[in-house]
């Protein structure tokens, strides 16, 4: 995956050195280039904003130097790339918007706001799809951006040693991940549940199915009502409440 970072804070993603997308930069799943929309001004001072046209609070990021950013990076791309801009303004970001993103796409140009935003024009002529990644004011895109990237990275074939770790996560099945649990047995008197340790596959299966039916219906009802469950996934769930402590 081949991704263009158009930023004012390059040093920012300096954090992605680290990790799962450290080793999927140095094996080369993933590789980063840069492009800082300071570096395309016109004046000596380097100038990237000014205020908003009829007013009001803050600062702009002006057009001109992040369209020739956004172009360099885009002439720079070893396929077409989609162009996005990170915006609380754009598409939800989620788990199967990532997948989506990763199938069908081998390059990306990454646009970091800061200040008040970007000029609008840029979103027009210049930017494909605008993400967000929640319903809050992030001060720059700069973090949006990592958020998605790290996202991304452990979806590229490779990237993560065990690949059953991806399928079995939170929002990738529709359900919230089984509880886990390692050594010691017993911590603080408290023991793994004994289904754990009992070396049957297929018990500790239905196990963990029915814990995480369970808790996606304790902690998330929102996403159940969204999953389409077998009588068998019914049967595991009914179970799992009923067995829960009475208040
Ligand atoms: N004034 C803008 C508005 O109300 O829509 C917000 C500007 S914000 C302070 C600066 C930059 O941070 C934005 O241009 C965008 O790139 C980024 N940003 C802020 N919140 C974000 C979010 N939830 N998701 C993605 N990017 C975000």
């Amino acid at each position: 995956m081949w991704l263009g970072i158009v930023s004012l804070f390059p040093d920012m993603f300096q954090a992605l050195d680290h990790g799962i997308t450290g080793r999927a930069l140095k094996d080369k799943l993933l590789t980063l280039a840069h492009w800082n929309p300071r570096q395309f001004t016109l004046d000596k001072h380097q100038t990237v904003d000014s205020s908003p046209y009829g007013g009001g609070p803050g600062m702009v990021m002006m057009a001109e130097p992040l369209h020739k950013a956004i172009h360099a990076a885009k002439q720079a791309a070893p396929t077409p790339p989609l162009t996005i801009y990170l915006s609380p303004q754009g598409k939800p970001f989620n788990q199967a918007a990532a997948a989506e993103l990763v199938a069908q796409h081998r390059a990306f140009i990454l646009v970091s706001g800061r200040y008040e935003g970007i000029d609008e024009r840029v979103i027009q002529q210049d930017i494909d799809e605008e993400w967000s990644i929640g319903d809050y004011i992030l001060s720059g895109g700069e973090l949006a951006a990592m958020v998605m990237i790290d996202v991304m990275t452990r979806l590229i074939p490779g990237a993560i040693g065990d690949a059953e770790s991806v399928s079995t996560d939170s929002h990738t099945s529709g359900l919230l991940k089984y509880p886990q649990y390692t050594r010691p047995d017993c911590f603080n008197t408290q023991n793994v549940p004994p289904i754990l340790l009992s070396g049957h596959h297929a018990h500790i299966a239905q196990w963990r199915l029915k814990q995480s039916l369970g808790r996606t219906w304790l902690k998330r009802p929102d996403i159940l009502a969204q999953k389409k469950l077998s009588e068998s996934d019914m049967t595991l769930l009914t179970e799992f409440i009923n067995a829960l402590p009475q208040k």
